[in-house]
């Protein structure tokens, strides 16, 4: 089975990588890919290149076999829709491959805003984690999607290609991104929030920093 893990890893942090070891180990061994996306371009932070945050990814997972970084968004010159890039992988892995999509049930409560939305169960599973914060609470099409397709446990989805949607407890760790960039910003430590190796580069590159004069 793969897993696609999307964000924009601005920088990657022990909260994704923890819950990414959860989801390879409690998913019979997925293969979890990491795929970071174009950066949304209205940020209030300064943010790092594609390529810095993809080197980061890369160190992160360097050690960790059930993990992979995928580039192939970033690779390309615009930004992708999630249902190009699942049809992609759908092509490659073959149409008998579990093939699954993770969402926060932040992202999970506007699912009705990503475009072509009904079809990307017919391309992936759909794991719907549950974030501090965020309690899983649909519009009305997405509940009827959900009602319609819940998976009473995560062995349902080894059995079929695509198609259900299962809902996750994991222990998840506080850190969201914006934390670790306003704490780089100020000048306030990050170590132990994401791998050494990332702290590195962020401390040695000088990045987040705001530009003066
Ligand atoms: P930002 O703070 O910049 O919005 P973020 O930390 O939420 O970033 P993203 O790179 O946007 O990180 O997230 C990638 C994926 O990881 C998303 O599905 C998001 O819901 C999830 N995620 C982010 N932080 C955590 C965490 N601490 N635990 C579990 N999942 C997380």
């Amino acid at each position: 089975m793969h897993v696609m893990l999307g964000g924009t890893f601005d920088p990657v942090h022990n909260g994704h990588l923890r819950m990414a070891v959860e989801l390879h180990e409690r998913l019979e061994g997925a293969r979890i890919r990491l795929m970071p996306c174009h950066r949304p371009p209205h940020r209030d932070q300064p943010g790092a290149e594609g390529a810095t945050r993809l080197g980061m990814l890369r160190d992160a997972v360097a050690e960790e076999p059930g993990l992979m970084v995928d580039s192939r968004e970033l690779d390309q010159d615009r930004v992708s829709y999630t249902g190009e890039t699942l049809q992609q992988l759908r092509s490659e892995l073959g149409a008998e491959t579990p093939l699954a999509m993770v969402v926060g049930t932040d992202a999970f409560n506007t699912f009705d805003q990503w475009r072509g939305w009904m079809q990307l169960p017919e391309l992936a599973h759909i794991i719907v984690v549950n974030r501090p914060g965020f309690p899983l609470a649909p519009p009305e099409l997405v509940a009827a999607m959900l009602q319609e397709r819940r998976a009473a446990e995560a062995a349902e989805l080894q059995r079929s290609a695509s198609g259900s949607i299962l809902v996750m407890e994991l222990p998840l760790l506080e850190i969201a991104a914006t934390e670790v960039r306003s704490r780089a910003v100020a000048g306030r430590s990050i170590r132990y929030l994401v791998p050494d190796a990332v702290w590195r580069t962020i401390r040695d590159q000088g990045l987040y920093r705001l530009e003066t004069g």
